[in-house]
Parts: C-alpha cells; structure tokens; sequence
C-alpha cells in the first residue's frame, strides 16, 4: 500500500471546495507522457493553480501503472524545484469501471478516483458507486461518481447517444452512493469529434461548424438540489480550430473536428462546477507542432527536437486554459 500521501498528492476535497466557493473550475489534464506531465506542472506553477493530473485506463495499460505513479511523485517534486513551495496536486483515475480497479489505484497511490457507473441501471450505480467511497474514504481518497451519459469516444469508453443527467435523481443519488463529487451530460462530449455536422449549424463568414449550447438549466436545476456540492464537465475540450488547421495544413486529416467553445466553459466555471475535464485539446495542441516541425524540419530525426516544440505548444495551452478559460490561477 502505498498512500498519496506519502508521494506529496492531496486529494480533491478542499480544492473544490475553495473552487466553488470561488467561482472558478480546478482544470484536469489527463497525461500520459514525459512532456504532458512537464507540460502541466510548469503551466501550473507558473500561474500558481492547482492542478488534476488524470489517467485513464487506456492510459494506464499505455504507460505503466507504476510508472505513472512514480511521475505523479516527480511532478510534486518537479513543482517544488520550479518553486512552488506547496503545489497542490491531485493524481485521479478517470472512468475506472470497475470497483478492483479503483482499489488497485487507490492502494497505489491516487488521490482521486472516478467511478463510472453511468452506463448501469440506476441502483446498480449506487451500488457500485457506494462500494468504492466506503473503501476510498478509508484512506481519505475522494471519489467522482457520474450519472447521465456522454456521447463520444474516450479511450475504451464510447457511447453514440447522449442522455442529460436528470435533475431530479441527484439528491437521492449523491446521498445514497456517499460520492465527493458528481459527473453531470449537459451537451459536452468526449473526443475531437462531439458533434456531427448534422447537429450543428454553420458560421456563414468563416464555413466553422458551431455547436449546439450546452443545456444551462439542467445545469442550474442540479445547482439547486445540491447547493454548494462538486460538479464534474466531462469531453470539455474545444478543439482550437488554430491546432486542427495547422494539423491539416500539415499533412493531418480532421475534417470537421469541433469542441465546446470557451465562453460556454468560462460561464459553467463560474458555477458548482468545480473540475473541467480536457484531453483531446492536449493531443491536439501536440500533434499538430510535431506535424509542422517534421514538414519544417525534414532531416531531424532526435526526438528531443520535435517533442520540445510540442511540449512548449502544450505548456502554452494549459496556461490559456487556466488563466481564460478556468479562472483557477493564482489560487496557492
Ligand atoms: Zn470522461
């Protein structure tokens, strides 16, 4: 066993409590490379935030479970040496499925983790739900429930419909399964590609596809049965259209790729909405100064050479995230 504790990570209670409290969303980066985790710990730092560094499952069978431990515990370290004298970083499994999983992260060293039981009838995902907090909550790891479904694919999590939480379920559901926090479908959705083109309407000045809003008074409906209580945005990228251009211009094909716009994010931050997921803008923002660095750069072959750029593209839009979007900077 070993505690979070022990690797310098705290978990998510305070830090969305002072977020909500506050009006602003605590950003969760999920990572899985060297140059993601330096990535976020230098834009954290740097704008002094707190910070949600979250794996996956596929994430985790990606890089090595232990492996990323031992990278949550040099993000810590790495944090200090940049100097901050007290980061306040969570390390949280994102949709883990299964109650041995979530045991397995939580006796390994995550802070948080996240039971998702969205896809299981009702009183199966309190069940499950339940099971995990009685277990987390021994060692005083917080646990994100999620009820509603997202549409989209996310590593080995994928469903083609949307099914908005219903407002009237999340008292029962909050107090029955003992959950810290609550994962909410109002319109995001997980992936590059949340919305078909179908479901959008175009910008006639530039030919962009515009998504539909996110649905605000379900939001503000949940807001009024749980005053005060930790709401989680899943699939909350947006997909800069600056990154899906370049990765075109580049040799990439992502025709049609679309996000949430920010201005939606930066008003649902000012909510109980406290941790706003994003993932696919990181791959994005990598992928696309990798690509021009290789047209740009056709004889280097170190990877230090594109990986550098790619960090910096990365760092540069965390930073963004945090200070315009999320509102959580200079909250150490
Ligand atoms: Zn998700």
């Amino acid at each position: 066993m070993t505690s979070y504790k022990e690797l310098g990570l705290v978990n998510t209670r305070e830090m969305f409590k002072k977020a909500v409290d506050g009006g602003y969303a605590i950003p969760a980066f999920n990572f899985n490379t060297l140059e993601q985790m330096q990535a976020i710990v230098q834009a954290a730092v740097e704008t002094k935030s707190p910070v949600i560094m979250q794996v996956s499952k596929g994430a985790r069978n990606y890089a090595n479970g232990t492996i990323l431990r031992y990278m949550a515990q040099g993000a810590v370290e790495y944090a200090k040496e940049l100097g901050c004298p007290n980061p306040q970083i969570v390390l949280h499994l994102d949709h883990g499925d299964t109650f041995e999983l979530c045991k397995d992260c939580i006796d390994n060293g995550f802070s948080s983790v996240m039971i998702d039981g969205s896809s299981l009838p009702y009183e199966e995902n309190i069940a499950l739900t339940k099971k995990v907090v009685e277990y987390a909550h021994k060692y005083d790891v917080t646990v994100e429930a999620e009820l509603g479904v997202l549409a989209g694919v996310e590593d080995e999590v994928a469903s083609e419909v949307s099914h908005y939480t219903k407002p009237e379920e999340v008292i029962d559901f909050s107090t029955r399964s003992g959950c810290d926090s609550l994962a909410i479908s109002i319109g995001t959705s997980h992936g590059a590609y949340k919305f078909t083109p179908e479901q959008c309407t175009r910008d006639p000045k530039t030919g962009k596809l515009v998504p539909p809003p996110l649905a605000f008074d379900i939001l503000h409906e949940i807001e009024k049965k749980l005053p005060g209580f930790p709401i989680v945005l899943h699939g909350s990228s947006s997909v800069p259209q600056d990154e899906v251009d370049t990765i075109n211009k580049y040799g990439g094909k992502l025709p049609d790729a679309v996000g949430i716009p920010e201005e939606q994010l930066r008003e649902a931050s000012k909510s109980a909405v406290c941790k706003i997921n994003i993932d696919s803008d990181s791959r994005l923002a990598m992928t696309a100064a990798i690509r021009k660095h290789f047209v740009e750069n056709p004889s280097h072959f170190d990877p230090r050479q594109y990986l550098k750029p790619a960090r910096e593209n990365m760092k540069k839009m965390y930073i963004h995230k945090i200070v315009d979007v999320l509102g959580s900077n200079d909250k150490l």
